[in-house]
């Protein structure tokens, strides 16, 4: 083939390496860029054709660009947790290159077609990294989620269990299976916070400053509950779903049952409960809070284990910030959330690699798998006819790391202090260097819609 041309004109990048990660495994290639396309993956010594640039990272390693789809920009309405302008940065500082907003903690949710207008309004000049949005269904809008849907959402998000905020009520069962059911009618996704109320109510519970008791609050039965009813609800409904920040290892083997059966369920976790573990949260840390919580050690193993069987299909970040005020001591009322947008992967490496795991791994889990979910059939990959979005990553190199760094609006961060693998040396966005060693370019992202 003449490699001088690609689909979108001519080859004008070529991005060199002795380690790209490609849906074939890791090898030595070149891969030639024209017009923000991959044009071809080519031999690492192939030929620069004229008039494109080399740009050879030596062995650093070129990851598909990550794809991260459980984000909460909480823009506009509580920009002061975070925002696009500085989400994007963060992400982009963190080799992500596509990040999918959750419907909540902005105001207005994007609960409606006006709703996701100005969500998409206030996104669009600020996006350093490719944007899309989920929406949401609550108990009164399931005449909103066809509109919603056909305006571009990829999907839609509920919460079993109380979601923190009063502007996104949660559904009982009989909701779930009103909305599913219209979901299932337009072959649209549902996305789930899978605890279940009850089992949260009968829990202890009360003011505490100390971890086990709020990691007693929120028990594994509870997860296991909600995961077991949302199977059956998507069997009987013929529903696709879809398990949100998974902790608990028990629903598992749940999962991977109903799947072996044909149900269509998939399922994330995320780098907080793959890194961090329960008995190690000091006292009055709630930087750690998220809920569901950060498990035992064993549990940790468990998921881990989950990832290396297939079951676990995705980790995302659920980058959930507030404000530092709001982590008062008091695990009962401080914010539930932990922010890692820009150290996922990173902390997911220094795991994986630890318990022998590869980077391929990593980019099926963190790029091509959350890439799948969404349907985003041009991101996830690196390989010709998708779009030239890359991370490229120093695996060897270490860093400690210090909030002052951080792009997120707040520097409150579970991971402060600890020293990582993995630093990200350069972000690529359809062949453009949106991040470079931490520091981000100019915005040039853009706002995605669900494949119509
Ligand atoms: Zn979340």
């Amino acid at each position: 083939m003449d490699v001088s041309m690609g689909v979108n004109g001519e080859v004008d990048l070529v991005l060199r390496s002795t380690r790209v990660v490609t849906l074939d495994g890791t090898r030595p290639a070149s891969v030639a860029v024209a017009g923000g396309t991959i044009a071809a993956v080519l031999p690492h010594d192939a030929e620069v054709p004229a008039g494109a640039r080399l740009e050879d990272v030596g062995d650093h390693v070129v990851l598909p660009g990550l794809v991260d789809t459980h984000v909460h920009v909480n823009d506009p309405g509580r920009t002061e947790w975070e925002g696009f302008w500085t989400a994007t940065r963060a992400a982009a500082a963190g080799g992500i290159t596509t990040l999918l907003d959750m419907p909540l903690n902005s105001l207005p949710p994007t609960t409606t077609v006006e709703h996701l207008r100005v969500k998409r309004d206030v996104a669009r000049p600020k996006a350093h990294v490719d944007v899309g949005f989920w929406g949401g269904a609550l108990p009164d809008n399931v005449k909103d989620l066809r509109p919603l849907h056909e305006a571009g959402v990829f999907g839609f998000k509920c919460f079993l269990s109380p979601s923190g905020v009063d502007e996104f009520p949660r559904l009982d069962q009989d909701q779930l299976a009103a909305s599913l059911a219209e979901i299932t009618g337009f072959g649209g996704l549902m996305i789930v916070h899978a605890e279940d109320p009850h089992h949260l109510d009968a829990a202890p519970g009360g003011s505490s400053t100390r971890y086990a008791d709020f990691l007693a609050s929120r028990p594994r039965d509870a997860e296991n509950t909600a995961v077991g009813n949302l199977i059956a609800q998507a069997r009987r409904l013929g529903a696709r779903v879809h398990v949100l920040h998974l902790s608990s290892a028990d629903a598992l083997p749940l999962i991977a049952a109903a799947r072996s059966e044909g149900v269509r369920v998939t399922v994330e976790t995320c780098p907080h409960f793959l890194t961090l573990t329960a008995e190690e949260v000091p006292d009055g840390a709630t930087e750690f809070k998220c809920c569901p919580p950060i498990r035992e050690t064993a549990n940790q193993d468990a998921l881990w284990q989950g990832l290396a069987d297939g079951v676990i299909d995705c980790v995302v970040s659920d980058h959930s910030p507030s404000t530092a005020d709001l982590k008062t001591p008091d695990f009962s009322t401080a914010w539930g959330g932990i922010s890692s947008l820009q150290l996922g992967l990173s902390a997911v490496w220094t795991e994986a690699r630890r318990r022998g795991h590869t980077l391929d791994d990593v980019a099926r889990w963190m790029s091509t798998a959350p890439a799948a979910l969404a349907g985003l059939d041009r991101k996830g990959a690196v390989e010709a006819g998708r779009d030239a979005d890359f991370a490229v990553l120093a695996p060897d190199e270490t860093f400690t790391v210090d909030p002052a760094l951080l792009h997120h609006r707040n520097r409150v961060t579970a991971y402060a202090g600890r020293t990582l693998y993995g630093v990200v040396t350069s972000t690529w966005l359809r062949g453009v260097r949106i991040a470079d060693r931490g520091r981000p370019a100019a915005p040039s992202g853009r706002l995605l819609e669900r494949n119509k």
